[in-house]
């Protein structure tokens, strides 16, 4: 098994600010290249510090993961057998090391995509997932309220918003986002609102049609978020204190949703348990991104048939990336084609640094390789 990793530095379209974290412009992302055997795919691990993750920890952690994964021999070529198999390298990855959900979802997704593209389907044919999918809504970061409307006039196209709240005036913010924009409107807090003041701003959320408060308050606080959803018409969605499926039961009667993401639950094959039991449970289910490529995007977008709401726009916040083959249909919902594994190709020059690792190296080589063309 040999595996590259590339570190990725791309241009986000406008500046990006959530209410836990500076301003972003522009997005840190690893890709993951797997060649075994004449099978290839292609992942995407994306750091987020706040789970304890940089480039840093996945370089050190992919090898490691690597090395359970290849005992288990090549992947069946049959659909029910390779889900087994997937299912199996899942969990020599858990035992090999804890936590480190992005690095894993990095190797998972493309797993899952060689083993697709091995038998000529997509990855959402390979798992049995519905084909009919919601479409995405486009995500707005705090900024001055008038820049956020301009953002919201220019994404009007999109069935709904996200906006992210937390910031210094997000009931303007909402206003002048309503005053041009009829669809429904998602918040997003990041941990960012306190209890009352939150408490004092739902008559006004519902009045502004908003759809649903995504993490209102920070990870722990369980019991405040039991507190506003038993004050609120509107669903609370956890998605900072729902990292994985063990956290669900604990927010059974807290919350109404949840918001699954594959860089916090370790890829495909968790998400796609994750969002099986979430629903079991009887929550209402996000299917969520970070700032991802279309690697990334491509790879959740083939689970978008379990989601009720689904927020997948990471790689239409990028200016550009080295990556095609996923569109957009007219009504905004991604096109699950009918192209082998995540049907996306690497369409521009590689970054500037490759890792490489495999049996044949000698512990990890590194290489500089041409710019991005940017
Ligand atoms: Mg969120």
């Amino acid at each position: 098994m040999n595996i590259s990793t590339e570190v990725l530095h791309l241009p986000l379209r406008d500046p990006f600010r959530i209410a836990r974290a500076e301003p972003d412009r522009q997005m840190t992302t690893v890709i993951v290249e797997l060649e075994w055997s004449g099978l290839r795919g292609l992942g995407e691990a994306y750091p987020v510090a706040y789970y304890g993750e940089t480039p840093v920890t996945i370089g050190v952690v992919l090898p490691l993961l690597a090395e359970v994964v290849e005992p288990l021999g090549l992947p069946p070529a049959n659909a029910t057998d390779a889900l087994e198999w997937l299912a199996a390298a899942e969990r020599a990855m858990d035992e090999r090391i804890g936590g480190h959900h992005a690095a894993k979802a990095g190797l998972d997704i493309a797993l899952h995509d060689a083993v697709a593209r091995g038998m000529g389907i997509p990855v959402r044919e390979l798992l049995g997932t519905p084909e009919e999918i919601p479409p995405t809504d486009f995500s707005i970061g705090i900024d001055e309220p008038a820049i956020v409307a301009e953002r919201a006039l220019a994404a009007a196209r999109f069935p709904a918003l996200k906006i992210k709240v937390g910031g210094t005036a997000d009931l303007e913010t909402l206003e002048r986002v309503r005053a041009i924009y009829s669809g429904p409107i998602r918040v997003d807090a990041n941990t960012g609102w306190e209890p009352e003041a939150a408490a004092a701003l739902l008559p006004e959320l519902v009045r502004l049609g908003v759809e649903l408060i995504e993490q209102p308050f920070r990870a722990h606080e369980l019991g405040r978020l039991r507190w506003l959803q038993e004050r609120s018409s509107l669903p609370i969605v956890a998605d900072e204190s729902a990292e994985t499926v063990d956290d669900l039961d604990a927010l059974l009667g807290v919350v109404q949703g949840v918001n699954v993401k594959l860089m916090k639950c370790g890829g495909v094959g968790p998400g796609l348990r994750m969002l099986r039991r979430a629903r079991e449970l009887g929550f209402r289910t996000m299917l969520g991104c970070m700032e991802e490529t279309s690697v990334g995007i491509a790879a959740a977008a083939a689970l978008a048939g379990l989601a009720d709401w689904v927020d997948l726009d990471g790689n239409l916040l990028l200016a550009s990336e080295p990556f095609s083959g996923l569109e957009l249909d007219d009504d905004c919902r991604w096109r699950l084609g009918s192209s082998p594994g995540l049907g996306v190709e690497r369409s521009g020059h590689r970054g500037l640094i490759t890792t490489r690792f495999g049996p044949g190296s000698s512990g990890v080589e590194k290489s500089v390789e041409n710019l991005v063309d940017q």
